[in-house]
């Protein structure tokens, strides 16, 4: 019995499920999950002594790769000086000027401690603005575990939407319209029933939890035009795509101006932050200038800041996010190379930092309905298949992919000559 077993076979006892984050368990994918030891650049290593190339970049954040020296060096400063203070410091100041320079719809910034965090705080702040309860999300798309965030569509086209969680109230949930993620009609036929009543739309720019579904041409401008025309405020979710996609983010990318962005992960560079902002006029609404009350003991912790504004620095570098997106898309077409030398058909998407793929005959996917018809048996094999190379995706299909600046030639040539192998066993 390998160590990770054990040590899974332990944490069950005293974790449900043996992890803090369902999607870690492995469910998706089968077998157990192992336990990381430590990083280091493009590289995860398990208990077991094993090595594995690193395509989750803990979910994202690691965009200049593990263990980076400078922040690393910047987190061990801060930590001599103290943990947290629970007052303001400099550095929260230095850091919501460097969010906003970097993202300028940004006007105003205010930190909290996860990305479920962020959006759950922005989407009251939209409601107390706007004076209105409902809002519209897409389906597919996660915004974290918010009780207005977990439902699911109603059984018809437009019915309120439903609990996707024992413990979230139906109450709640009927304030929630879910639409059909790159299909404007979808919100158009919301908003013409339920327009005064609409506070926001969330969505996430790219979407990166159905696997990776860029946005297609004129989508995210066809929300933004929704709202201007409803009085609604529009909310990117850009924990997954904030500073990865683009230096920008997605909003950057796609020219789009949003009036609030939710950052997570990436913007502490590993540490527990999230962040939301945007335009001063709505944010001026927070408490303590404004009404809509939001807090937290530890948020701006120093720690988090520290790292994150040593990242943040380090991703203004020129060429950074091209030389990323260009390892990306070596990573995603090499894959789907690999799958046609061996007949297996493969669709992929890809984005700056993040990509897809897909086990399905179809060409372009655009909808998440497209993803659940994907082979997943066939995802499933193919996961294991590279685990056993040492290559180390996301243990499920609806989750994206993500690269780092650490990801080298010799990382991913392993990750093709990896794939070519696990495609031929697949065919067989
Ligand atoms: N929004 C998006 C787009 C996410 O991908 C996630 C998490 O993966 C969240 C929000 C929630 O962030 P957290 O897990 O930090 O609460």
């Amino acid at each position: 019995m390998s160590k990770s077993d054990q040590l899974f076979e332990q944490a069950c006892q005293t974790i449900p499920g043996g992890v803090n984050s369902p999607v870690r368990a492995f469910n998706g994918v089968g077998g157990t999950p192992r336990f990381i030891e430590r990083a280091d650049g493009a590289y995860l290593y398990d208990v077991d002594g094993q090595s594995y190339v690193d395509y989750i970049g803990s979910w994202g954040p690691m965009l200049l790769g593990h263990n980076h020296p400078t922040i690393k060096a910047a987190v061990i400063a801060a930590v001599e000086k103290g943990l947290s203070y629970g007052a303001p410091t400099e550095i929260e100041v230095l850091m919501a000027q460097k969010v906003r320079e970097l993202v300028p719809s940004m006007e105003q910034v205010r930190m909290v401690n996860s990305g479920t965090e962020a959006t759950m705080s922005a989407i009251r702040l939209a409601r107390g603005y706007t004076g209105r309860d409902k809002i519209v999300k897409f389906e597919g798309c996660y915004h974290g575990h918010a009780d207005s965030l977990l439902v699911k569509a109603g059984s018809g086209a437009l019915t309120l939407g439903q609990p996707n969680s024992p413990g979230v109230p139906a109450d709640f949930a009927k304030h929630t319209l879910t639409c059909v993620f790159n299909n404007l009609d979808s919100v158009r036929e919301a908003f013409n029933q339920y327009g005064s009543e609409i506070a926001c739309i969330i969505v996430e720019p790219v979407a990166g939890n159905m696997n990776c579904i860029p946005p297609l041409p004129g989508f995210l401008q066809g929300l933004r035009a929704i709202c201007d025309e409803f009085g609604a405020l529009l909310i990117l979710d850009e924990v997954m795509t904030g500073f990865r996609v683009a230096l920008g983010g997605a909003q950057a990318h796609y020219g789009i101006d949003p009036d609030l962005t939710t950052l997570g992960k990436i913007i502490g560079a590993g540490m527990p932050v999230g962040a939301f902002g945007g335009k001063k006029k709505v944010m001026q609404h927070i408490a303590p200038t404004g009404p809509v009350y939001q807090a937290g003991t530890l948020s701006g912790n120093p720690v988090a800041m520290a790292a994150g504004l040593a990242m943040l620095d380090l991703l203004q570098a020129p060429g950074l996010h091209q030389q990323l997106a260009e390892k990306t898309a070596a990573v995603a077409e090499g894959l789907k190379a690999a799958a046609a030398r061996h007949g297996i058909p493969l669709a992929i998407t890809y984005v700056g930092g993040m990509f897809g793929f897909f086990f399905t005959e179809e060409t372009e996917i655009s909808r998440f309905e497209q993803v659940t018809r994907c082979d997943m048996e066939r995802f499933k094999r193919f996961y294991h298949l590279m685990l056993e190379e040492g290559i180390y995706l996301a243990p499920s299909a609806y989750e994206a992919g993500f690269l780092s600046l650490a990801h080298g030639e010799r990382e991913i040539a392993h990750t093709l000559a990896a794939a070519d192998r696990s495609f031929a066993k697949l065919a067989q």
